[in-house]
């Protein structure tokens, strides 16, 4: 009798341990790793059943959307081998290409995907330099997404020293990269960050911070509770160099070839698709709050601005998700 107990007890430990076991395993494991790719440092936060092969299949493809299909410094790209003469473009190039071409056109060229011959001049991430001014001015006439049309998947340039830089929207192209993989590996939940744009996946909510701009001192302004999405700040304390006495940093105006200045520090956009947000926070960066706001909108996306005086200004859905934790900081209403 006591031996039928025991091996009653045994087997319902066993079938415990097992369901343990199981239901540890259809959670998945919890993994984060870092790897460098698009010129910054990509974290990866992966729940899923197999999280290092997971992680291991994103590098890869932001790897491959690189090296293969976006830079403009690597000559075997598509995007480098299109680079002022055209031609056919795969079906991935081509739909990034739409909808760059479309925000361009929406911000009235505030957001210029053609403005490579500038951006090259002044060399961000490289070794920055202001350059002379004759050469911004003709660096400036070759600049502009008039001179790029696509039709079909037929890319035609009207001028051959025009220069297609995705430098304002690689990055958010790689979190829809990521996002694909993570559905296909049936992943539960993940945070894959890419220089200033990041995927948050899966079920739940999650917080994000929207960075001091006075460095790296890791504190927040701001934090974001969100469902899944995409959110990309686009900072002037980003990328810059200082030349006597003068900082130059990294989103420049159209119109002019140099920096712009209208009083943000940055612009913060959330939106299901990340090549959207990481293209409007840099349309919205150059446009301004009014404008801004109102494009954001257009495309049914949420915005935060932070400006120099210490003010948040936020579309109206944000504002439902925005906490201020920097005191100092205050939340303002457009006038
Ligand atoms: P982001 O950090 O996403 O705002 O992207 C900034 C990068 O986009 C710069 O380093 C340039 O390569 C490029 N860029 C700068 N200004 C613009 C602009 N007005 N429109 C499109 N791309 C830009
Ligand atoms: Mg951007």
């Amino acid at each position: 009798m006591k031996k039928k107990a025991g091996i009653v007890t045994a087997i319902l430990v066993a079938a415990v341990v097992a369901l343990f076991i199981l239901s540890d395993a259809l959670a998945g494991k919890e993994i984060q790793r870092t790897f460098f790719a698009m010129d910054t440092l990509v974290t990866a936060k992966v729940t899923s059943a197999e999280p290092e092969e997971t992680i291991a299949q994103i590098e890869a493809e932001i790897l491959a959307l690189e090296n293969g299909v976006i830079s403009r410094h690597n000559p075997d790209s598509e995007l480098a081998k299109l680079n002022g003469k055209g031609g056919k473009v795969s079906a991935e190039l081509s739909k990034m290409l739409e909808t760059l071409i479309d925000v361009s056109k929406k911000s009235k060229g505030a957001f210029d995907f053609a403005l490579g011959s500038v951006s090259d001049l002044w060399g961000f991430g490289k070794k920055a330099v202001v350059p002379e001014k004759e050469k911004l001015a003709d660096a400036l006439t070759h600049s502009g997404f008039e001179k790029i049309t696509l039709s079909g998947n037929i890319l035609t340039f009207t001028d051959e020293s025009a220069v297609i830089d995705l430098g304002a929207s690689g990055k958010g192209a790689a979190l829809d990269a990521a996002k694909e993989i993570l559905k296909n590996a049936k992943a539960k939940r993940a945070v894959i960050s890419v220089g200033g744009s990041i995927l948050l996946y899966g079920e739940g909510d999650f917080t994000v911070g929207i960075r001091k701009p006075d460095g790296n001192s890791g504190e927040f302004v701001a934090t974001l509770k969100t469902e899944a999405c995409c959110v990309s700040t686009s900072g002037n304390y980003e990328r810059y160099f200082e030349e006597n006495g003068v900082r130059y940093h990294h989103i420049l105006d159209p119109k002019t070839g140099y920096p712009v200045s209208n009083g943000l520090v940055s612009v913060t956009i959330i939106s299901d698709n990340g090549l959207l947000s990481d293209a409007l926070s840099t349309a919205c960066f150059v446009l301004g709050i009014e404008e801004g706001i109102k494009l954001a909108e257009e495309y049914g996306c949420e915005a935060v601005f932070i400006t120099e005086n210490k003010e948040v200004y936020v579309t109206a859905n944000a504002d439902l998700m925005l906490e201020i934790n920097d005191k100092s900081y205050t939340r303002a209403v457009q006038k």
